[in-house]
């Protein structure tokens, strides 16, 4: 192979490599965009669920009390009684409403 032969398949192999770059880079980009966008999405619904007030979310419970069959390991819970999950400056609070979710 000839020097000069060399040179050339050396500088079409660098433009190659430029433009591969480049494709990489901009779909790293466009990855960033489009997630930071999902992101935003959830943010939205999380908003949302604070416009209306929260979650409500039927779960069953423990009453806490240590003699209650509740408290053995596979127990019977209590319920399920409707909890509203709210979310306040990024922490998500759990707030007991009852037997009966208010309308
Ligand atoms: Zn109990």
């Amino acid at each position: 192979m000839k020097i000069e032969d060399i040179e050339r398949r050396l500088s079409v192999l660098r433009v190659q490599r430029s433009r591969i770059d480049y494709a990489i880079e901009t779909l790293e980009l466009q990855l960033q965009v489009e997630s930071n966008a999902k992101k935003r999405k959830f943010e939205s619904n999380e908003a949302q669920n604070a416009l209306i007030g929260g979650s409500y979310v039927l779960q069953k419970v423990k009453c806490g009390k240590p003699t209650c069959h509740c408290a053995k390991p596979g127990g019977e819970l209590h319920g399920p009684y409707w909890h509203l999950y709210t979310k306040k400056d990024g922490k998500t609070t759990c707030k007991y409403i009852g037997k009966n979710k208010p309308k």
